[in-house]
């Protein structure tokens, strides 16, 4: 017989979390995935992008949460252990896709992908399937291995049950984000029972189900994500910030097509600018890189990409105020013409931003992305759709709530050395 080329580690691993306390490792498999460069590189990448402009503690990175669903879906196969419809096969396949989920995530990644239209989940296949140190590791344990990581972060892996501990309403991944988001961030939301959860996790065929008893602690657990949706994730100051930086890349895409010569050139960005970055091109983005090119473009001949920049690294963030752009039509094309002559680029300096442009999802049976719904287990063995169930999950399901801001420089349309009567009618119109 062929020995494994990964076995246990002779001694066990354990990083401190302040989450969950430590975080442990005993597969050699698991460890020399973690000393990728790949893997690393998510230290250099933030969980909650531009958060911290709000909450300044929340500048903890993708690798920290990574560790983390690895270390919850470790303790979910503990709890599976020796459990009908669990097969300890799948164990590896398990906590390296809980591992790598993320691992494709790039700099600010929600404000690149809209402008540069390329996707983290594309990037996570790549670099788990193409040339990386990665791969090589994965490959190391079957010729198939990689392929099966990769199909359970994609959710298309034949065995449902292993996706679902990553990837459903209740799973390893919201579970860590949750608990730590409020740790970082210091909020009061998004705390709740997970240890009374893992408890009551049951291995079902195709999902993982909730013993009936743990209903209270679920209902916790969704309330939790409700209040971090409103309270910290769709933030409208974090959104401001998002909003500059969107336009930061916007500006310098365009400036590229129309070949201005920048002082400071962009070498790590072209290839996107072209829509041709490849996956190594990628793998040189972090935010410390992003960040380089939004100090030095503060000294750029162009107008806008210099106030963009100067604003987005002192946080001198945009005002909102409510505004539906589908309810208030002409008074969106009055301030388009009145930002014109104020010799304000509306393009850049007017901006609509809908929080369900953001992943919306706390807890929607049935409507939401392929996600399943979380199913209890009664004491007759049935399965039991939670919001049939529980008065209070009902009471918050489905109901989508939408928030338009309209965001713009105020610092700017109160400085009344120029354009003093547009000004002014700006701010009458918007009421600020
Ligand atoms: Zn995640």
């Amino acid at each position: 017989m062929v020995k494994p080329y990964y076995g246990q580690l002779e001694e066990e691993k354990v990083f401190k979390d302040p989450v969950h306390r430590y975080i442990h490792v005993r597969d050699e498999l698991i460890w020399e995935l973690i000393g990728t460069k790949e893997f690393q590189r998510l230290r250099r990448v933030r969980q909650l992008g531009t958060t911290y402009v709000t909450f300044h503690g929340a500048e903890h990175s993708r690798f920290n949460h990574s560790l983390g669903v690895y270390e919850i879906t470790r303790r979910i196969l503990d709890v599976f252990k020796g459990r009908p419809n669990w097969d300890e096969d799948e164990r590896l396949v398990a906590l390296s896709a809980a591992l790598l989920h993320d691992v494709g995530h790039g700099p600010f990644s929600h404000s690149f992908e809209k402008v540069f239209d390329t996707d983290h989940e594309e990037w996570t296949r790549e670099i788990v399937l193409g040339d990386t140190e990665i791969n090589q590791v994965l490959s190391n344990v079957s010729p198939t291995f990689a392929q099966a990581v990769a199909d359970v972060i994609e959710k298309t892996y034949a065995n449902k049950l292993v996706t679902s501990i990553i990837s459903s309403q209740i799973d390893a991944d919201r579970m860590d984000y949750l608990q730590r988001d409020a740790y970082y961030t210091g909020v009061s939301y998004g705390h709740f029972d997970m240890e009374r959860i893992l408890r009551v996790m049951r291995p079902m065929e195709d999902q993982v189900a909730i013993k009936q008893s743990g209903m209270h602690a679920v209902e916790d657990y969704i309330m939790s994500r409700y209040q971090m949706y409103w309270q910290v994730y769709f933030h409208p100051v974090t959104r401001s910030a998002e909003v500059i930086l969107t336009k930061i890349f916007k500006r310098a895409k365009e400036l590229y097509d129309q070949g201005y010569a920048f002082k400071h050139k962009p070498n790590h960005f072209y290839s996107f600018f072209d829509g041709k970055g490849s996956l190594d091109d990628y793998l040189r983005l972090d935010e410390s890189i992003t960040m380089y090119y939004f100090q030095m473009w503060q000294e750029e001949e162009d107008r806008i990409l210099r106030d963009l920049c100067v604003r987005f690294l002192n946080r001198k963030l945009f005002k909102y105020v409510e505004f539906n752009p589908n309810l208030q039509m002409n008074d969106w094309l009055v301030l388009q013409d009145l930002f014109q002559k104020a010799d304000l680029n509306p393009d850049y300096y007017l901006v609509v931003d809908s929080s369900s442009d953001l992943p919306y999802d706390f807890y929607r049976p049935g409507e939401e992305e392929e996600r399943l719904p979380i199913h209890l287990l009664m004491p007759n063995g049935k399965l039991r759709e939670l919001s049939r169930e529980s008065e209070v999950v009902e009471a918050i399901s489905g109901k989508k709530r939408t928030d338009h801001k309209l965001y713009f420089p105020l610092d700017y349309l109160e400085d009344e050395r120029e354009y003093k009567e547009v000004k002014k009618k700006i701010r009458d119109l918007l009421n600020v």
